[in-house]
């Protein structure tokens, strides 16, 4: 973070703010390490002998059973999922869950695979790492799996999902073939591109606000034991637009695509396809195992040469190739975190829970964060590109920038919150790219109160989007610019109870549904007021 530290107030707090880095160490990774295993026994032995996927079909009774209850009360409050708003991986916590109904979901099963139809079955708390874990066990994996291990399905499909084979098949939401949803009326809707189309096309992004998801089908494909990763250190912007972009068209070769951007000329471009036997054209790399460097700092190395370069990594080592530094954020809170001493006497501890380094936010460290820290995934089409890095440049210097490809399809009705970029002639490209920015900004003078209100119109105005797990400062108005709300309006009309038991995107994701967790921690201690339905 910045050198400039307000005062802070306890000894506890002065520890926190000023030594991080050895709290992390000495007291968050000892307890990270406990809540895992906690985790871990939770999901892979409770859950497993008090749930089980033949008892699916009785979880879903239960929801229905709790809306079936808030109907006969009367409706009178608003409702929400009962999953800790501290587990999210936002790094903003949801004041709402304690003023709405909370509704237990508790479904954490890979429910089927069929091979035949190359679908999983999956109910909506599983996550990545169990997914993923069971799919290669049995020979398949998802077209794409967002980096981190807890992410999971229904905040992937209710929110957003992205990684680097998202140029091919696109965001999370279009490797869904249909989702099952408990609606405010108590109603189970199948809902897929033919039956219940309109809510298939608009749960993506709802964050909740149309009903409860209980199930979904995803689409599997084989999965094979390496990725050959060819690595292309760039040095000049135009060469890094064109290449990426070039790259991110050819889905027929390239399985994987993403670039790391060092600065605003300098950028290493990765392409990656799905192998089972390494060639000899270059080594193996078990990049994921605790002693080797984070991934970000093996790719800088590689500017310093102008030669492309192929390793073969171990697919799952490939898919979670940035969740031991957590991009680069881990940089700023253990400084000395990919120090070869502490990779090999600590690495495995990496990363910290996130549930926990929000837990021990600091009113110091909350003001820091907010005035110079920036975590963001803005969603801008290909064309912009350039325009973008020079644009984070300008009012940023925040470095290494993700670069994700990703595609917007669109379906035969134009139906969803988000829609493929169409440029001044009305030609079509899905193409678009997740311009992922995590630090501390260098720009001098910095402020991320002023900056991210200006940078959220640059979206708008280059009609891209943001990632709403991160903080947003849009207006509502200019919320509904950049997300076309017409079908979700006559949907949410249309489906009774839904206006009495769902308030809007915006009220969950802005200020007036998320709090830091400083101020999270302040609220629970006082008294807060239920949230009464409406119909407006
Ligand atoms: C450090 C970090 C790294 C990240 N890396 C990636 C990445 O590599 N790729 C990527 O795609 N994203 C990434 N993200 C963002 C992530 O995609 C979003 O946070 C996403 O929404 C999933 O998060 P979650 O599982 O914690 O969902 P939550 O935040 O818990 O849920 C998201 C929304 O969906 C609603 N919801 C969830 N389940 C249900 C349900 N069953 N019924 C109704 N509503 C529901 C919730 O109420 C909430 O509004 C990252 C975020 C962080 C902080």
């Amino acid at each position: 973070m910045s050198s400039e530290k307000p005062p802070t107030s306890t000894l506890f707090e002065y520890v926190l703010t000023h030594h991080r880095g050895l709290f992390a160490t000495l007291f968050l990774l000892p307890v990270s390490c406990a809540y895992s295993l906690y985790v871990y026994i939770r999901n892979h032995v409770l859950f497993r002998l008090r749930t089980a996927p033949a008892r699916h079909e009785l979880r879903v009774q239960e929801v229905i059973r709790q809306i079936e209850a808030w109907k006969r009360d009367g409706a009178r409050e608003k409702l929400c999922t009962a999953r800790s708003g501290w587990q999210t991986m936002s790094e903003m916590v949801p004041k709402y869950k304690l003023s709405r109904r909370n509704i237990r979901i508790g479904m954490y099963d890979v429910l089927n695979i069929d091979e035949k139809r190359r679908v999983v079955r999956v109910e909506p708390l599983a996550s990545m790492s169990q997914v993923s874990r069971t799919l290669i066990a049995r020979g398949w994996i998802l077209p794409l799996v967002p980096e981190l291990d807890d992410l999971t399905v229904g905040g992937l499909i209710m929110g957003f999902g992205v990684e680097t084979s998202s140029h091919k098949y696109g965001l999370f939401q279009y490797i869904c073939e249909s989702f099952d949803l408990v609606t405010a009326d108590g109603q189970l809707k199948h809902c897929s591109a033919t039956e219940n189309s309109e809510l298939f096309h608009l749960i993506p992004w709802s964050h909740g606000t149309l009903g409860f998801l209980v199930a979904a089908e995803l689409k599997i494909i084989p999965a094979k034991k390496y990725v050959r990763l060819e690595y292309r250190p760039l040095h000049t912007l135009d060469a890094v637009c064109e290449s990426f972009d070039r790259e991110c068209r050819d889905t027929t070769r390239n399985e994987f695509v993403e670039a790391l951007v060092y600065s605003r000329d300098t950028a290493v471009v990765m392409t990656g396809t799905l192998t089972d036997t390494p060639a000899s054209d270059g080594p193996v790399n078990t990049i994921g195992r605790w002693f080797k460097p984070w991934f970000y700092k093996h790719v800088e190395a590689m500017l310093a040469s102008r030669e492309p370069r192929v390793e073969y990594i171990p697919l799952r080592h490939y898919l979670h190739r940035h969740t031991r530094s957590y991009f680069w954020a881990m940089e700023e809170i253990i400084t000395f975190g990919n120090h070869p001493l502490f990779r090999w006497l600590l690495g495995w501890a990496l990363p910290p829970r996130i549930e926990l380094l929000k837990y021990t936010e600091t009113e110091t460290t909350r003001q820091l964060r907010e005035k110079h820290h920036v975590v963001q995934d803005m969603l801008m089409p290909m064309a912009w590109l350039k325009k973008s890095i020079e644009y984070f440049e300008d009012h940023f210097e925040l470095y290494p920038l993700w670069l994700s490809p990703m595609a917007v399809f669109d379906n035969p009705r134009h139906l969803g919150l988000i829609h493929p970029y169409r440029d001044a002639k009305g030609n079509i490209d899905e193409m678009y790219v997740d311009i992922g920015a995590y630090g501390t900004a260098r720009k001098p003078g910095f402020d991320g109160r002023e900056a991210l209100p200006k940078l959220e119109q640059f979206v708008i105005d280059h009609q891209g989007y943001q990632a709403l797990y991160a903080k947003t400062l849009l207006s509502e108005t200019d919320f509904r610019r950049m997300f076309d709300h017409s079908a979700y309006d006559r949907l949410r009309k249309s489906l009774p109870y839904c206006r009495q038991a769902f308030g809007e995107i915006y009220d969950k994701v802005s200020s007036r549904g998320r709090v830091s967790p400083v101020e999270m921690r302040k609220l629970k201690s006082t008294d807060i007021k239920v949230e009464r339905s409406s119909t407006t």
